[in-house]
């Protein structure tokens, strides 16, 4: 067997809680207690949102805390170009479309249509625009029009047949890829959305075993399917559970008491928040 590799993505929208620490340590523990390697990537593709402050804050948190990476930090604002190449490949074989609907469009459609309007994910897209005409689309592209593309999920399903994913302990589960609907995996902007991302970068990276919050389970659904369109191999899952406060809500960024940096500047030791992060 190939060694393990794992690895932690997080996005540097805000400091590094209690919770990406538990999070870190699953993927880092699973790494070093097999001989493996675990990689850190810094998923910034949203530029209004990230920091380069939190980036280093988070650079500097796990060395404090003596969570060590192996190789180069992986920053995806450094790869647009390759993310670029991966949506022309799909664009080409016209597995995406442009979508021009507004959010509030969306949110009308839905209503009319009585759908289901949130899954797992957020809103479900209707599909409006999945059947514009070739020579309109064209057109607002050209003007300029503001678009996302949409994987056509339908499509892409007919094309790969039925998948399933794997569990690091075993299991098998089926993709259903129903209830994220036609996801974005590009911006007019911006080449590229989470999904394609975050699939492009495991395989060029060769992560074994993708190691996440079990909130992000349903998104795996998507990335198996984007995964076999692009013929990269597929790793297997492991979705931990996420830590919760004492009030049984789960950890979020505007927290602030239970950030790395505040329980280090109450005085806290780096075995006492590892402690924590495991209790
Ligand atoms: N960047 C994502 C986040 O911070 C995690 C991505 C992943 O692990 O797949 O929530």
């Amino acid at each position: 067997m190939s060694a393990i590799v794992t690895r932690f993505a997080p996005s540097p929208t805000g400091l590094l809680h209690i919770g990406h620490v538990f999070s870190a340590l699953e993927g880092w523990r699973l790494a070093r207690d097999n001989g493996g390697w675990f990689l850190l990537r810094i998923e910034d593709i949203d530029r209004a949102r990230c920091r380069d402050a939190f980036e280093h804050a988070i650079l500097e948190d796990l060395a404090w805390l003596g969570i060590d990476w192996d190789g180069e930090v992986r920053r995806q604002s450094d790869h647009l170009g390759a993310y670029a190449s991966v949506l022309a490949e799909l664009r080409a074989r016209r597995l995406v479309y442009p979508c021009f609907c507004t959010r509030r469009q969306i949110a009308r459609e839905v209503e009319k249509a009585q759908a289901a309007p949130h899954g797992p994910l957020g809103l479900i897209y209707p599909g409006t625009c999945r059947t514009l005409a070739a020579a309109e689309a064209e057109a607002r592209l050209e003007a300029g029009d503001h678009h996302a593309w949409r994987l056509d999920v339908t499509r892409a399903m007919d094309e790969t047949g039925p998948l399933a994913w794997r569990t690091l302990d075993g299991s098998t589960i089926p993709v259903d890829t129903g209830t994220a609907g036609d996801v974005v995996l590009a911006r007019k902007d911006i080449p590229t959305s989470y999904h394609l991302a975050v699939t492009h970068d495991d395989h060029v990276q060769g992560v074994t075993v993708v190691t996440r919050g079990c909130d992000l389970a349903p998104a795996t659904h998507v990335h198996c399917l984007i995964r076999r369109l692009m013929g990269w191999k597929e790793p297997l899952h492991h979705h931990h559970r996420l830590l919760l406060g004492e009030d049984g809500r789960r950890h979020a960024k505007r927290d602030r008491s239970v950030t790395v940096r505040s329980l280090r500047e109450a005085g806290l030791t780096s075995e006492d928040v590892l402690a924590m992060a495991q209790s």
